[in-house]
């Protein structure tokens, strides 16, 4: 049987709404989002990145994509993080 999702990174199907509900009725907005990196210093600040949201005003459902810098970003705080946890453990 086949998935009820969609897979969003699949670039050769047409999106056909949304992948929760199937509906229609979406949109595109502006997003301002602080990630946080599991198993970080609270000192640390997130990784603050601005996405498009698509949104399904029908169900709720959204999601989005990073741009390739805020991706990159992220998996150099990921590094980090691990690389902190190899000298903190004795
Ligand atoms: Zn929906």
């Amino acid at each position: 049987m086949a998935s009820p999702l969609r897979n969003i990174h699949d670039q050769s199907s047409i999106p056909t709404g949304c992948v929760r509900c199937g509906s229609t009725d979406e949109t595109e907005l502006g997003a301002e989002i602080n990630i946080h990196i599991p198993g970080e210093i609270k000192q640390e600040p997130g990784v603050l990145v601005f996405p498009k949201v698509t949104a399904c005003l029908k169900c709720g459902f959204a999601h989005l994509a990073l741009e390739d810098a805020e991706l990159h970003l992220i998996k150099q705080r990921l590094a980090g993080r691990a690389r902190w946890r190899a000298r903190a453990s004795p």
